[in-house]
């Protein structure tokens, strides 16, 4: 009998799957590509990644795997000064200590191929519907790679599907509200000069409020990007394309960019950001990851609370297990972990993309930082949560920077 049907073997479904054979939960874990896959990403993976898979036995693989190590964050302002957080010399043991660019192709992959090796699964499965008794999910139905239709029962039903989910779709959960989507496009390149161990953010002038990211992505490539909110991309006359092409060929990047080639076409996707607080869960299913809108408005990144919502999950099923309730009210719980764990950073974050709005904001922070450790300390507390968010409202987080 299967505990768990697992919707999408990305980060969210894959962490899901290992932490089931934790938990002695059986599953089978579908999806609709045939892996390896590509999925568009920065391929940053930062703190709570790296946590993950070093509770889940992975972190020893994960640095032999093609990509880069990432020991420095550096962010730059409108009008191009830039500061470094390094991870590495940080002192307090809450802060991210190294991170990793891993092409997801190669990192998706690994994962589920650790997955596949504790778990059943279905690659080139698509599921198209749920079955529903009683006001409970309790299974899906979807076409199997011989293209038949195939059926699979459960008590749970988890959707780690992504950003466009068939199983929020189909529960009416899904939002795709501008406001709270953003939307990117990656390009890997060869030849970028520079790229050392850090991930850069640069929130440039060509963008605002947006953010161009250059991470170094292993084997001389670099991971290339642009990212803006749904709703400003609607104001916007030219591109992400176009903005990108702006961004590389301006004063401040060209000679980085001389000698680089495009080694794909720009792509794009969207980003479900967590500037607001989807519904995650009902009677018999629980929405994980990307299909629960958890990505840093901030930032950007969305694996490491993929990951996390993937360990909640399943400690929650678990203990339905025990006592035979898959409602809603048993599911809560996994909800109040979740955003237990975070919420806090991400309504951070929310209140940080509202400051990248200002261009002179976003100068006078960077300005200060580029200048002084103090100040460089105080953002890093900020990202790693020790600040609390109400700061960022009032005049004491500028005074801070102001003072410092
Ligand atoms: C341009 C861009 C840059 C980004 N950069 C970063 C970054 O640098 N760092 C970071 O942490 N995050 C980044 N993110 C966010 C990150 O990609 C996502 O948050 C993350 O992939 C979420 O993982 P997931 O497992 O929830 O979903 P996904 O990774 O999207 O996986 C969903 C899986 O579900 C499968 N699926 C979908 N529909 C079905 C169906 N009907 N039936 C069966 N299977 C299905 C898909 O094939 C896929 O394998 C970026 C996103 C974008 C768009």
């Amino acid at each position: 009998m299967i505990d768990v049907i697992i919707v999408g073997a990305g980060p969210a479904g894959a962490t899901a799957a290992l932490y089931a054979q934790k938990l002695n939960l059986n599953c089978i874990l579908l999806d609709k590509a045939v892996f390896p896959r590509d999925k568009i990403c920065g391929d940053a993976l930062s703190g709570k990644s790296v946590r993950i898979m070093r509770e889940l036995g992975l972190l020893d693989d994960v640095e032999k795997l093609e990509g880069s190590e990432i020991n420095r964050i550096t962010f730059g302002s409108p009008n191009n000064k830039q500061f470094d957080i390094h991870l590495k010399g940080t002192k307090n043991k809450n802060h991210i200590t190294k991170g990793f660019v891993i092409p997801r192709k190669i990192f998706d992959n690994y994962m589920f191929d650790k997955a596949a090796s504790v778990t059943e699964t279905r690659q080139g499965f698509t599921v198209q519907d749920l079955i529903l008794e009683n006001d409970h999910v309790v299974g899906i139905v979807g076409k199997n790679k011989n293209g038949n239709v195939e059926e699979f029962r459960a008590p749970i039903v988890m959707g780690c599907d992504g950003s466009n989910s068939i199983i929020a779709r189909k529960l009416g959960l899904y939002e795709m509200d501008m406001e709270n989507t953003s939307v990117a496009v990656r390009c890997y390149y060869e030849g970028v000069k520079d790229l050392t161990d850090q991930i850069e953010l640069h929130y440039v002038k060509e963008v605002n409020p947006g953010y161009f990211w250059l991470f170094p992505a292993g084997e001389g490539r670099a991971n290339i990007g642009i990212g803006l909110s749904k709703s400003d991309m609607k104001k916007e006359k030219r591109t992400l394309r176009q903005i990108m092409d702006e961004v590389t060929q301006s004063d401040y990047f060209k000679e980085r960019f001389a000698d680089a080639k495009q080694l794909e076409r720009p792509v794009g996707w969207n980003l479900p950001l967590g500037s607001s607080h989807r519904k995650n869960y009902g009677n018999g299913f629980m929405l994980l990851g990307d299909a629960a809108g958890l990505v840093d408005p901030f930032t950007g990144e969305g694996i490491g609370n993929a990951m996390v919502s993937g360990q909640y999950a399943m400690e929650v099923a678990a203990k339905s297990k025990l006592s035979g309730d898959y409602s809603k009210h048993a599911f809560a719980e996994y909800d109040e972990l979740l955003w237990g764990e975070v919420g806090k950073e991400l309504r951070t974050s929310t209140k940080l993309q509202s400051l990248a709005r200002s261009k002179f904001l976003l100068n006078f922070v960077i300005n200060r930082a580029a200048r002084n450790e103090e100040v460089q300390n105080i953002i890093s507390g900020m990202l790693s949560n020790e600040i609390p968010k109400d700061e960022l409202n009032g005049p004491l987080f500028y005074l801070k920077i102001l003072f410092s």
